[in-house]
């Protein structure tokens, strides 16, 4: 038997998440005291795997991999699922990682759970932690099958470092075409965004319109990070709905999230409260979202955020 981990990469490197699964991978590993497989299809710098842990890497070379259909990369990984043997099987939850990995548990009969967020409670039975209801609560599930599929919540158990000498081997089954084609892609911004995030700055209606969104702008950019906002924000047509994050909007759970004039009203924090550190710019100290909030400024973001950028900015400058 073998753990088997799916990691995923994108415009020429491996996604976060790809080694957040491999770290993962690799401490299941130690506990079952076995070995780490990973599967992947992006040749390049296969190395920093290595660095994460992955004894094996298969490496995908076929051209039926260049296709967007998610049953053709499930064929791949229960593939290589079979060949190394593996009775559990990792996938993050990224939107693709989250439409594969329910496929390939019905190609090999396995059970499945997504939104998992730490080691399993008990190898056996057989028992993960998963967070349900937006991260509003926590349920332990036992997957009862030989062959398990774990759906790897994002930003959930972190990255480490496991150093090992890895042994690389091509690995291509036969695959079916695809029955679907991505034609094109017109991506709208080359900004940071909310799904590859590790920090993001949001702004509410506390800023009164979309007009004085300069310093968030200001802001993110300082840190490197993705711009989000309320619903009301993105409704009033103050910024584009696909800014929108929340229980209606997109789910973000990122290492450091900044709330700028954002009440944190429950719909909101549905989605953004698996975020680790939530800092919160309110005038209001009764904000409900200074409850959920790690650290918290009392104050006018007016006056609060341009100093900030600053004060960053000058950190920046000294620190290189
Ligand atoms: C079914 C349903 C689904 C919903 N889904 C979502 C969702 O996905 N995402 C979402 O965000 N909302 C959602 N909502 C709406 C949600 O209930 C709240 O209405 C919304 O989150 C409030 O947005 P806000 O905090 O930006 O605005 P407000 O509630 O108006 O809060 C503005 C905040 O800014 C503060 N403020 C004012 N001036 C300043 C200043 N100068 N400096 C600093 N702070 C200041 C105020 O004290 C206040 O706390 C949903 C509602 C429903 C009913």
């Amino acid at each position: 038997m073998s753990i088997l981990v799916f990691a995923e990469s994108s415009e020429g490197k491996f996604k976060k998440v790809a080694l957040e699964v491999t770290s993962y991978g690799k401490k299941l590993a130690e506990t079952l005291q076995t070995n780490l497989v990973v599967v992947t299809a992006f040749t390049e710098n296969t190395e920093v795997l290595s660095k994460y842990g992955a004894e094996k890497i298969l490496i995908g070379n076929s051209d039926a991999l260049k296709t967007s259909d998610a049953s053709i990369w499930a064929d791949f990984i229960a593939a290589a699922a079979q060949k190394e043997n593996a009775d559990i099987i990792i996938i993050d939850a990224s939107a693709n990682g989250a439409f594969v990995a329910p496929l390939v548990a019905a190609k090999l009969q396995a059970g499945f759970t997504s939104n998992v967020v730490d080691l399993p409670v008990s190898t056996s039975p057989f028992i993960v932690k998963r967070n349900a209801f937006s991260t509003k609560a926590f349920n332990n599930t036992e997957i009862k099958t030989a062959k398990k599929v774990i759906g790897l919540a994002k930003n959930s158990f972190g990255l480490f470092e496991n150093p090992v000498q890895s042994t690389v081997e091509d690995f291509s089954p036969e695959l079916k075409a695809g029955k679907i084609k991505r034609t094109s892609i017109d991506k709208t911004t080359d900004e940071v965004t909310i799904a590859d995030a590790e920090i993001i700055v949001a702004g509410g209606r506390g800023l009164k319109s979309g007009d004085n969104w300069g310093m968030i702008e200001d802001l993110a950019e300082v840190l490197g990070a993705a711009k989000a906002c309320s619903k009301p924000v993105s409704d009033l047509g103050w910024r584009p709905h696909s800014e929108h994050v929340g229980q209606t909007g997109k789910q973000a759970a990122v290492n450091l999230y900044f709330a700028i004039g954002i009440s944190g009203a429950i719909q909101h924090l549905a989605g953004v409260n698996a975020s680790k550190v939530k800092v919160v710019i309110n005038t209001d100290e009764e904000a409900p979202f200074f409850k959920a909030a790690e650290y918290g400024i009392v104050g006018d973001a007016f006056e609060i955020v341009p100093k900030l950028v600053e004060k960053l900015k000058a950190f920046k400058a000294e620190n290189g």
